[in-house]
């Protein structure tokens, strides 16, 4: 996408005739053409150290798996295992991909049923068929039911083993996976399982041009219809600040997507940004385009959208729940993670968190620091003015190429 705004773009000659003058200063981008957001995404994947990197893995061990304090569909606490199958990765990374998504950097192309199978069984060795532990993630770096991507006997294997074990599973997926067909077979081996989307926004606007996912919001609702009609639980991913949003607009987007999904989602997992190598993030970033999220700006979120999860003022587990709203910031408090001035961060990461598990604001009482002023005044500025990228300190340069966001 590239828009132009030329304060003159022709002047007349003594003649009469138009001639093109030399263009003044634009807001975004100058005369040349546009670049695809795809051939940006893809660029780094196919450099030699992703490619060494890739043939670099072990194809029978899974990427990792290791196990987090979790709540039942119940709200009782409970321990899960997450799993993080080394795969393929996701079609639709083959094919262009998200802006952010470093997920190619784990994947090797080769990955058989076999391969996946006995990743399995570590899996399921380390953690002593998953005994004491209630749920089980089973992650792929794309869609499990995507049989592109993942054998169907290996998606079998994970659905059959987890409802034999009697664990709550949790899959991830595209939406255009979860078709009738593949949710009547998958529930005929495992009826009662979560899927996770990555939605990341309720907006086709940000879908397409910050996010490159692939798909619509109404491929979202369409999906989230035949989830309801097989009895799934969803769990809706939205991602805060995208690359070429500002702090102010990243808030008040999230916390009208939070509005637009809270209705069908059984829970909300915020992904704040982190940079990831080799992606379109880490690229703006490195330039000093991009600054992560400021952790201020996820407590904001929450105590903002905290009234559409919980209308009465609840917590988690009370009456009044609509959905559970969590946050993980990952890398929270480093400089590619969301992160505040350096001195306050772990408080504010832990009061975050704490609010994931209970959902309850008082999480965030007393937390205060110097640097929230700093984030205050970003956002002020960030409203004040129209500059698309926003106005945090970080970018470089002249003020003037800052203020036309090139
Ligand atoms: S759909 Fe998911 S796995 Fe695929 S490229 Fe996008 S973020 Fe990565
Ligand atoms: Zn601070």
């Amino acid at each position: 996408m590239q828009i132009l705004y030329s304060r003159e773009s022709a002047r007349k000659s003594d003649g009469g005739a138009t001639i093109p003058s030399k263009r003044g200063i634009t807001i975004l981008g100058d005369d040349s053409k546009s670049l695809k957001i795809h051939h940006l995404v893809k660029a780094p994947a196919n450099t030699p150290w992703a490619k060494e990197r890739q043939q670099s893995w072990d194809a029978s061990f899974p990427a990792t798996v290791y196990s987090t304090p979790e709540m039942t569909i119940d709200g009782t606490p409970c321990s899960a295992v997450t799993v993080i199958l080394r795969t393929k990765g996701c079609h639709w990374w083959w094919s262009s991909g998200c802006t952010f998504c470093g997920y190619f950097n784990d994947t090797r192309d080769d990955v058989t049923s076999a391969d996946l199978h006995s990743q399995w069984e570590h899996a399921k060795k380390k953690f002593n068929n998953f005994e004491g532990h209630s749920m089980v993630k089973v992650y792929t770096s794309g869609s499990l039911l995507e049989d592109r991507e993942i054998p169907v006997d290996f998606q079998e294997t994970v659905l059959r083993d987890c409802f034999e074990l009697g664990k709550e599973l949790i899959v991830e997926s595209r939406t255009e996976q979860i078709t009738e067909a593949k949710l009547a077979w998958a529930t005929a081996i495992n009826p009662n399982f979560t899927v996770a989307i990555g939605l990341e926004a309720y907006d086709d606007e940000v879908l397409r041009f910050h996010v490159n996912k692939g798909f619509t919001a109404a491929s979202w609702d369409r999906a989230v219809e035949r989830l309801q009609k097989y009895n799934l639980r969803i769990k809706t991913y939205l991602m805060f600040k995208p690359p070429f949003m500002s702090e102010a607009d990243a808030l008040d987007h999230c916390v009208r997507w939070i509005e637009a999904v809270a209705e069908q989602s059984h829970e909300i997992s915020i992904n704040p940004m982190n940079i990831q190598r080799g992606t379109v993030i880490d690229r703006l970033h490195r330039h000093r385009e991009y600054r992560p999220p400021w952790l201020w700006s996820l407590v904001e979120l929450i105590q903002i959208s905290h009234r559409i999860v919980h209308p009465n003022g609840g917590k988690n587990g009370d009456d009044d729940q609509v959905s559970r709203l969590i946050i993980h910031p990952t890398a929270g408090g480093k400089i590619r993670g969301s992160h505040n001035c350096g001195q306050c961060d772990s408080e504010v990461v832990a009061a975050i968190e704490r609010y994931a598990v209970s959902g309850s604001l008082d999480e965030f009482n007393g937390l205060d620091c110097e640097c929230k002023k700093r984030w205050n005044q970003e956002l002020t500025n960030d409203r004040a003015i129209p500059v698309p990228l926003g106005t945090s300190i970080p970018r470089r340069g002249l003020l003037s190429e800052v203020l036309r966001s090139p």
